[in-house]
């Protein structure tokens, strides 16, 4: 009898204790919550941003050293090296140095026109260097597709020309009629399909600071804003939006222009075929023995646009917010006594703007098994605006509900989401890998209407972040995945 009261009284003395510690590790969890601020992530960002890392392009020498900057705060807080005893998860990463700004001169009947820095024309990242002077020939979409019936370069003669090019397909509905349609839309296979026809050299009519691409011996390019594009259209008598409205109807408007225009392209390069990059990855070991193997991934890429000659792109916006986020919620984190049930893996992502070579580089030789990773959210351009939008929401709805749950509670910001659909066209973001590979995926960016956004610019510094919405981002990361890492109902 006594030892039955023993018993009892036990068991609810444990019970209020479990209570207690249960109130203790919420207060914890709020007091960890209110230590995230928008001066510390600005803090990250500007240090991403700043000279030193030379706009983190991956495989250079500076994108390294901004790798290893991330690694030693992943240390400084306690969070563990995640591959092997490990930081770092390397892939090849082959780049070129932009070494100067190069010049874009159009000449027409004999007038020459230089174009201006940045507002006109950028350098190719991955052009040869030297000068070519040639005639233009206008070739679409640049796609050779015998069996889609399409051929942009049936009707003209490319051969030592500079051709004007356009991105994407002509085919833009995703439905599985565009995947026939996704190989042609790669920029590697427009520029070797060039080269396969004799053209000498590029203008690209998209004017952004572009790493995905390839170097192909002798091939000279440059990217140039379609206004000028128009007015060459304009100076041989055609015009622009006509011929682009045939292209949308699937026909092959190319053409050569007049001998009398002409473009002459300078650029300067080097070249590094046999460059490597990495992921940075850090670990935060969940607390509960029996869900603790199960992880949750938290991502955004760490790489820029990189410097032309010596302007330097920060990629502050896209995506130096992305990772301060991820390292605030991340030392948050690392600052509680009881760690979330589950583990949470940060990836710290190389090679995004080469062609999403670090994402794919983790789907292919995953650190943690697929079938045990729960989810992954990938921050991408989290840096300015009023509002959240978090991709995948109606698709994983015992997920997303903590995200919301957390908004309403502490954050109060607008907050939107949608359902995953199937991408049929050409993958352009980190998030695409992780949810190909299986992994229920969110996409986290800010919704801006009123904060200039200069997408692979070098004015994305940072002087257009809000840094307010940047806390509060990382505020719904670290609370979001505090509920997901401890719901033993998911
Ligand atoms: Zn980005």
């Amino acid at each position: 009898m006594k030892s039955r009261i023993f018993l009892v009284l036990l068991l609810l003395l444990n019970g209020s204790l479990i209570g207690i510690s249960q109130e203790a590790n919420n207060e914890k969890l709020l007091e960890t919550f209110h230590s995230i601020s928008s001066n510390e992530i600005l803090g990250f960002v500007e240090e991403l941003s700043s000279e030193k890392y030379e706009g983190r392009l991956s495989g250079s020498p500076e994108y390294m050293d901004a790798s290893r900057w991330c690694a030693s705060k992943f240390e400084e807080w306690g969070i563990a090296p995640a591959n092997k005893g490990s930081y770092f998860q390397y892939f090849p990463n082959e780049y070129s140095d932009v070494l100067e700004l190069g010049e874009v001169v159009y000449t027409n009947k004999g007038q020459a026109t230089k174009l201006k820095f940045p507002e006109e024309y950028l350098p190719g990242s991955n052009s040869d260097s030297g000068t070519l002077e040639a005639g233009l020939v206008y070739v679409g979409h640049g796609i050779t597709a015998p069996e889609l019936g399409y051929d942009d370069y049936k009707n003209v003669d490319v051969k030592g020309k500079i051709i004007i090019l356009e991105t994407g397909t002509p085919y833009t509905k995703n439905d599985p009629e565009l995947a026939r349609w996704t190989p042609y839309a790669y920029h590697r296979y427009k520029f070797r399909n060039a080269v396969k026809h004799g053209a000498a050299g590029m203008i690209y009519a998209s004017k952004i600071a572009n790493p995905n691409t390839v170097h192909l011996d002798g091939f000279i390019y440059a990217h140039v804003e379609p206004k000028i594009v128009e007015q060459i259209f304009i100076d041989a008598g055609k015009n622009y939006s006509t011929v682009k409205k045939q292209l949308k109807q699937m026909e092959t408007p190319s053409f050569t222009f007049p001998a009398n225009q002409t473009v002459k392209i300078t650029a300067k390069t080097k070249y590094h075929p046999d460059a490597k990059a990495c992921n940075v990855v850090g670990m935060i070991e969940g607390s509960d023995p029996n869900l603790k193997d199960e992880v949750i991934i938290v991502g955004g890429h760490l790489d820029g646009q990189g410097q032309m000659g010596d302007v330097m792109f920060p990629s502050a916006l896209d995506n130096a917010s992305g990772v301060a986020d991820i390292l605030a919620a991340a030392k948050a984190f690392a600052q509680l006594e009881v760690k979330p049930k589950r583990s949470i893996l940060f990836i710290l992502i190389g090679g995004e703007e080469c062609g999403l070579y670090g994402s794919k580089q983790y789907t292919d030789q995953p650190l943690f098994p697929v079938e045990k990773t729960r989810m992954m959210i990938n921050l991408d351009m989290v840096g300015n605006g009023t509002g959240f939008f978090l991709t995948g929401g109606k698709t994983y709805t015992d997920l997303y509900r903590h995200f919301e749950l957390a908004n309403n509670k502490w954050i109060h910001r607008s907050l939107q989401t949608n359902e995953v659909t199937k991408n049929y066209g050409r993958p352009r973001s980190d998030a695409s890998n992780f949810e190909n590979a299986g992994i229920p995926t969110f996409g986290l960016w800010t919704r801006n209407s009123v904060f200039p956004v200069y997408y692979h610019d070098p004015r994305d510094k940072t002087d257009v972040l809000t840094p307010e919405i940047m806390e509060d981002a990382a505020k719904l990361l670290f609370l979001g995945i505090s509920g997901i890492a401890n719901d033993e109902t998911l």
